[in-house]
């Protein structure tokens, strides 16, 4: 199956880069370097075809190849942490671990090498074809190539470790489509902390007379209640009561 599969691409690499050679061309010109010249990427090793199992987090998932399972680590992305041990969950990790497990989780995908096959880790560093690419181009790329949605959907940054750069100058161009429109990580809501509720919002309460600032409902206000913002009481001068302790 997966010999017809490799026989497939050169096929569809020969219908497709050859327009500019020679009609003298065939199938062996795939190895030589002028398909290269030609602006074609070289012959592509063949994809392995493996079921995902589980998602660790957004970028990192077990597949069952060949029989065995690995654990992936995709290439040229990087996704907020969420499992990492005594680290804080970083904002939009959750969402990014959603994502590739909605994605992925007990799909089959086609697996793509680089140039290294594995981390320190001993991870599998891959690219993971949701499904098989009909061309190297843009389209195909968008559309299949997971690693790219990841990005263009503003789940991951740029992780860019050479020598596996395959398909970096794609995943730059998505990285900047992705920030320019504000997608997930690089939504406003996501990267931005909450604001610190300073008490600009908390409205507390002094009398005509007093020097103090209070609560709702303090003793002290039988006489007058008249709110004001809590920032306005301190900037005034007003001091907070030490019986009904309204916020510092
Ligand atoms: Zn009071």
């Amino acid at each position: 199956m997966r010999k017809v599969f490799y026989l497939l691409l050169i096929l569809i690499a020969v219908v497709s880069g050859c327009s500019g050679l020679s009609p003298a061309s065939n199938v062996s010109d795939q190895t030589l370097p002028q398909s290269q010249e030609a602006g074609q990427q070289p012959a592509r090793a063949p994809l392995l075809k493996a079921k995902v199992t589980r998602v660790v987090d957004g970028d990192t998932v077990h597949v069952r190849l060949n029989g065995t399972d690995q654990t992936v680590r995709l290439i040229g992305v990087d996704t907020p942490e969420t499992v990492k041990p005594n680290s804080p969950v970083q904002p939009y990790g959750k969402e990014a671990s959603g994502y590739t497990r909605s994605q992925l989780e007990g799909k089959t995908v086609y697996i793509e090498k680089d140039v290294q096959d594995r981390d320190k880790y001993g991870r599998l560093l891959a690219y993971i074809w949701l499904d098989q690419p009909t061309a190297v181009s843009d389209l195909e790329i968008r559309g299949k190539l997971f690693n790219a949605r990841l990005l263009l959907e503003g789940y991951a940054q740029i992780l860019t470790i050479p020598p596996d750069v395959k398909y970096v100058d794609y995943f730059i161009g998505y990285q900047k489509e992705a920030r320019d429109g504000n997608k997930g990580l690089w939504g406003p809501s996501a990267h931005t902390p909450p604001p610190q509720d300073q008490g600009q919002h908390t409205t507390v309460y002094i009398t005509r007379t007093g020097k103090k600032y209070h609560l709702e409902g303090c003793s002290s206000l039988a006489r007058s209640q008249i709110p004001i913002s809590l920032p306005d009481a301190k900037a005034k001068g007003y001091g907070s009561c030490k019986v009904c302790k309204p916020p510092l």
